[in-house]
């Protein structure tokens, strides 16, 4: 790779900054890293990336021949590029820079996956064990699948440029070593990732998700080291569908379930499910919405809990058994004689009115 070309790989030119060239190759990273980047040509353009900005980076540290000489022999090189290369670049803060350069673990981007949890485990708060694994760009050879030592490429002799024949070989040209990409140093295939220029990394992290964790929150885990590689976690939180419950933004559950109309008529207990399991409720004919406070979902993270309405929609079952039919026809005339017998009520006044009633 010539050095011009891998400044324009990264969108940049020879007087950019040291500070300037590790923003850049951030972001690019940031925006191309495979694990983020789900486009077919993510892995290439990362690996186009991570190319440029070492062959820039060791040209920088004076590790590799600038282009002084390498680019001498290119006859396009003066024309797209009258400035040459600042020869303080490489040698302003080598061992500075060598330093505090970010190794490809400690600055990729934070490795971003879906946690699913129930609506229960997250009303309450849970732990949960998140395991996994990502692909990541190899730290020792940054995505090349080579490493560039420091002894001459065999092919061109250090040289960088290989003889070409040209006019059916009675005279030849200059070309860049394809074996060392021009800049005369020997490649040997990265063992570390077996030449793939990128590592599979598994883990393993225990996770607390606080009471309230809602759909769409996004939950981040501080670095913990995998390996030699040191990974942020960022969970993006999904919420099972409930089979009972419906969930408002103001941490209100909703439940609606079906009763024996003969049990809410008569004021009997039912149980009701909640997040923390099922609850005793007393019915009573004159409602069909109840109201448990403070059993529903906090409303913010952490927060205290909102109501639980529970409406119910009273069933009567057909009266189809013969022995039903006669306990209530008992239960009616019972009942309807009590009422008549009570002035201060709709039946008694009714059969009061009626009585005084003539017809023509
Ligand atoms: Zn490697
Ligand atoms: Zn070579």
């Amino acid at each position: 790779m010539e050095t011009k070309e891998a400044y324009r790989a990264l969108g940049l030119d020879h007087s950019a900054s040291d500070a300037e060239l590790k923003a850049t190759w951030r972001k690019l990273v940031a925006t191309w890293h495979p694990d983020r980047n789900p486009a077919a040509e993510a892995v290439q353009r990362m690996q186009a990336i991570n190319k440029a900005y070492q062959h820039i980076r060791l040209v920088r540290e004076g590790k590799l021949a600038g282009d002084a000489p390498a680019d001498s022999t290119d006859s396009t090189y003066g024309a797209d590029s009258p400035q040459p290369e600042a020869p303080a670049h490489g040698s302003a803060h080598p061992q500075a820079d060598a330093q505090a350069d970010p190794q490809a673990h400690t600055h990729r981007p934070p490795h971003v996956r879906k946690v699913r949890l129930s609506l229960e485990e997250a009303c309450l708060g849970c732990t949960r064990t998140v395991r996994g694994q990502f692909t990541q760009t190899c730290s020792t050879c940054v995505g090349t699948g080579q490493r560039v030592l420091a002894t001459a490429c065999p092919t061109c002799r250090g040289k960088g440029a290989v003889r070409k024949p040209v006019l059916f070989g009675w005279s030849w040209t200059e070309e860049a070593c394809p074996d060392c990409s021009g800049d005369g140093r020997q490649r040997a295939p990265c063992d570390v990732c077996d030449s793939t220029g990128t590592q599979t990394v598994s883990y393993r992290r225990r996770v607390r998700f606080p009471a309230g964790t809602r759909e769409g929150h996004v939950l981040s885990v501080p670095a913990a080291r995998h390996g030699d590689l040191e990974v942020d976690l960022e969970l993006a939180i999904e919420i099972e569908p409930h089979p009972l419950f419906t969930l408002d933004d103001n941490g209100v559950l909703r439940c609606e379930m079906p009763v024996n109309g003969y049990a809410w008529m008569t004021g009997r207990w039912v149980d009701v499910p909640t997040p923390d399991g099922l609850q005793h409720m007393r019915l009573t004919r004159d409602a069909l919405v109840y109201r448990l406070a403070g059993k529903g979902f906090p409303a913010t993270p952490n927060g205290p809990r909102g109501d639980f309405m529970v409406r119910v929609a009273p069933v009567f079952p057909p009266l189809d058994d013969p022995q039903q039919a006669d306990l209530l026809d008992q239960l009616i005339a019972s009942s309807t004689q009590a009422a008549q017998a009570d002035d201060t009520q709709p039946l008694g006044q009714w059969a009061r009115r009626l009585k005084s009633w003539q017809p023509g």
